[in-house]
């Protein structure tokens, strides 16, 4: 199914590759087919796409050289690399990490897997707009803290973190911060060396790239070591063949979402403006997340007595694409723990909707969207034996 007649607002699970990007990339996937690591002409040539790619990612977020940004196969990747190599190379140093109750799950896994062999695994508490409590950060915070990760933003309800003011909480008694800035990058501007971040995940898919990369930021001096021992590349921290064709369009999509960040987050925030404005009009219907510290494509929603999913459904049938929650999670029916976390009963978790904004969008789309949402939820609650 191609995306004519629709209207897509589910940026967050999954983006089309920029054209550009296409175009700049795809001779790694033909002509440009060498491995880096081979020292004859079309090995080099690919080595030197790497190494391009490194450098518009350092600049996307401020980094101190290229040489801190190592590349993975996807965010999941580079936040298990984070987390469990900083906490296995630091073992001696402690033995605690700790992480918010809204991360992604491919922060949380690790954690709890660490917790199986051995760490102490923390979580510190939300408030209801889901950002991080700070005077409960620094309660939990020791010089056993060897990692703690906190996201820049949050996937499923748009909410930003005062990650700076964390930072410095970390450093006063723990070790190493950990930000996966899978939501947030190309959206909002990222400073690593001013925020005093450590370790940050990027995802290529989430920047209009190529699926099949990630990357990792590791600040000068932080100590970490492979969790997949192999054959050496990226510094020794992530053996294996790299994917040119997708670290090369991931570094072009960096570049472009550097550049053009600001004037399509501005755009951005108009449609979601008005998304918030009139959906919020509907009765029993909430704006979940931060009211304004909120990512400029994000803007999310509960609806009391129906269920999330069966609002997708009736949405799609009608040519508009929305998430309920985290795609992660979809496979099971327990309500998102984001949800939860930030207070929300059960059946009220269940009634959520997340509509993330991308290049596709523009303001026009609103007034049939909001239709679409009032006249779904409206039809939905007259099927509910919840409905009052
Ligand atoms: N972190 C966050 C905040 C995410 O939203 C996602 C999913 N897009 C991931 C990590 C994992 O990304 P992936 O499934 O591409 O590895």
């Amino acid at each position: 199914m191609v995306l004519m007649d629709t209207i897509y607002l589910d940026h967050a699970s999954a983006m089309p590759i920029d054209s550009r990007v296409f175009d700049f990339a795809k001779k790694y996937l033909t002509d440009y087919f060498g491995n880096p690591s081979s020292l004859y002409n079309i090995g080099q040539d690919a080595k030197e796409a790497v190494d391009e790619s490194r450098k518009k990612i350092a600049e996307l977020i401020n980094a101190e050289t290229d040489k801190t940004i190592i590349f993975t196969a996807s965010a999941t990747e580079s936040n298990n690399l984070a987390i469990r190599g900083t906490a296995y190379r630091n073992i001696k140093d402690g033995k605690e990490v700790l992480a918010s109750a809204i991360e992604h799950i491919s922060v949380i896994n690790p954690m709890k897997d660490l917790q199986k062999n051995g760490w102490i695994f923390n979580t510190v508490l939300v408030d209801k707009y889901g950002v991080v409590d700070l005077e409960q950060l620094k309660k939990m915070i020791n010089k056993n803290t060897i990692v703690t990760s906190i996201m820049y933003a949050n996937n499923e309800i748009g909410t930003i973190q005062p990650i700076s003011e964390i930072a410095k909480i970390v450093h006063e008694k723990g070790h190493f911060l950990h930000v996966d800035a899978t939501a947030a990058a190309g959206r909002i501007p990222i400073d690593v060396q001013k925020d005093g971040i450590d370790l940050l995940t990027l995802s290529s898919n989430d920047l209009y790239g190529p699926r099949g990369a990630g990357a990792l930021y590791v600040k000068p001096g932080v100590k970490i070591q492979s969790v997949m021992p192999g054959g050496g590349q990226e510094r020794g921290l992530r053996s294996g063949t790299e994917n040119v064709f997708a670290i090369a369009g991931m570094g072009e999509a960096a570049r472009i979402a550097k550049k053009e960040m600001k004037d399509e987050s501005n755009r951005l925030i108009k449609i979601r403006d008005k998304l918030i404005q009139e959906i919020t009009k509907i009765d029993d219907s909430y704006l979940t997340g931060h009211p304004k510290n909120r990512l400029p494509n994000h803007a999310s929603f509960r609806f009391s007595y129906i269920e999330g999913e069966s609002i997708l459904l009736n949405m799609d049938i009608h040519g508009i694409q929305v998430a309920t929650g985290s795609a992660c999670s979809s496979k099971t029916l327990e309500p998102s723990h984001v949800l939860i976390a930030i207070g929300l009963k059960h059946e009220e978790a269940h009634g959520s909707m997340v509509m993330t904004l991308g290049q596709s969008n523009n303001i026009d789309q609103v007034p049939k969207i909001v239709k679409l949402a009032k006249e779904t939820v409206e039809r939905l609650r007259k099927l509910s034996p919840l409905t009052k």
